[in-house]
């Protein structure tokens, strides 16, 4: 049983490098979940082969982006493997609002930049076993370019070496460890005092 006793949700903020698996443990963990709700982004970049806008993203040019971010409309922005990704206020809002825990899935300058000042939110990092199985894993999934994958095994370094900045840290060896793992920590946070 879960006791809930929040009028507003929670925030758990999940970052990874590109390849850590961080998309199949938050499909799962949201799936089972009613009370959890991911907020959708939007971004530059454009949609990868399956992509639809308003669910994976909301897919916008920059100029647009640009407009949103002068008109206060993010919480948190940032430059990521070249393209500008932000959390919107209205979409997270919503869902806040409306009681639901929120997952947030943030590169680690959107974690520092959303977390600064606020001690509402949890902060989850996943990682893969190695960079061998990360750069294994962004080669399978086909979408990058050389280019773009060489960009992401690069920033996956600076963004492993964040990783004791969070409250937690999720290594993702076996999908079904993981899922529980974060299942645990949502969890244990909504059976926190005064959550
Ligand atoms: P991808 O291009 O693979 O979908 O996402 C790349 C990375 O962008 C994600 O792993 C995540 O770290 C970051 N990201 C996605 N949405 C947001 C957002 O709203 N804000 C920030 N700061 N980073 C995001």
């Amino acid at each position: 049983m879960t006791i809930r006793n929040a009028q507003f949700g929670s925030v758990f903020v999940v970052s990874a490098p590109s390849g850590a698996g961080k998309h199949a443990i938050l499909h799962q963990v949201i799936d089972l979940d009613p009370n959890l709700e991911y907020c959708i982004s939007a971004t530059t970049r454009l949609p990868r082969p399956g992509e639809i806008d308003g669910k994976d993203y909301y897919f916008m040019d920059r100029t647009e982006f640009m407009h949103r971010v002068e008109a206060d409309e993010f919480v948190e922005w940032a430059q990521v493997h070249g393209r500008l990704y932000g959390t919107l206020r209205s979409e997270l809002t919503r869902r806040l609002t409306s009681g639901k825990d929120v997952i947030l899935e943030l590169d680690v300058q959107g974690m520092r930049n959303f977390t600064a000042g606020r001690k509402d939110t949890v902060t989850v990092f996943v990682t893969a076993p190695s960079l061998d199985v990360l750069e294994e894993r962004l080669r399978t999934r086909g979408a990058n370019s050389e280019d773009d994958l060489a960009l992401r095994l690069h920033n996956a370094r600076a963004e492993i070496a964040a990783k004791d900045s969070f409250d937690y840290v999720i290594v993702n060896d076996k999908l079904e460890e993981a899922v529980a793992d974060l299942q645990a920590i949502i969890r244990a946070r909504r059976l926190g005092i005064g959550n």
